[in-house]
């Protein structure tokens, strides 16, 4: 199936209310603007240099997410190319961001990452302290949080489900708290083979590369 097809062929299967992200890493502008000329109206980029070549290029109006790992010496870059960063994952580059942002004058959507597998080794904040960092960004002029992304450990998608679980019961809980400047919208969680576990347990926005353009010629 075309690139066209499948992304027609989710966004009518996604249940109501979970938004399509296209994951774009490494795929090429006539890629990009065949998803989205076949409905996607979110991309996501993990490499600010992909993403400065491409997004220029791209002549409709559609969100654009950072769902890469956040370096402080891009960030400048960032808040030019970006609607939202997804991957924000402590309190000390939440607090160059917002610094940042206040240069530009500008407001960043984000989402603050979760480690749901409490892996040391990867990004994210750890779940216990998830409702101590939301509340200490929430004061960050600069910065707005929307939600809560996860990625999970690298397992198959049935062995994902716990994560995804652990990362909606820290959605809700914060949800409750209704800490001022938060906005709880958005749990994103989810991949080509992990999205529809993702939906079952919560996830209200998926990403999915794979599934939509074939395999990568990269890993990452
Ligand atoms: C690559 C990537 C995806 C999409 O992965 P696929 O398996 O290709 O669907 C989703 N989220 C993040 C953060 C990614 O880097």
């Amino acid at each position: 199936m075309s690139i066209s097809e499948n992304v027609k062929k989710i966004l009518s299967d996604l249940p109501h209310g979970v938004n399509l992200e296209v994951a774009a890493k490494s795929r090429n502008y006539d890629e990009i603007e065949e998803s989205i000329l076949a409905g996607a109206k979110i991309i996501g980029e993990n490499y600010v240099q992909e993403a400065e070549k491409v997004i220029p290029l791209i002549k409709e109006k559609v969100e654009w997410h950072f769902i890469g790992s956040v370096q402080e010496n891009k960030i400048n870059k960032m808040i030019r190319l970006f609607d939202m960063i997804e991957t924000i994952g402590s309190v000390e580059i939440a607090k160059i961001l917002s610094k940042k942002c206040e240069t530009a004058g500008k407001i960043m959507k984000i989402l603050i990452e979760v480690n749901s597998g409490l892996e040391p080794q990867k990004s994210g904040v750890m779940p216990e302290i998830v409702e101590d960092t939301v509340k200490e960004i929430s004061k960050l002029p600069n910065l707005k949080i929307y939600g809560l992304m996860t990625m999970g450990p690298a397992f198959e998608a049935e062995n994902l489900r716990p994560y995804f679980k652990l990362t909606k019961v820290l959605f809700d809980h914060i949800k409750s708290l209704n800490f001022e400047n938060v906005k709880m919208d958005i749990l994103s969680m989810g991949m080509s083979d992990s999205y529809l576990v993702a939906i079952e347990e919560g996830a209200n926005l998926v990403r999915i590369g794979t599934k939509i353009f074939g395999p990568r010629n990269y890993s990452r």
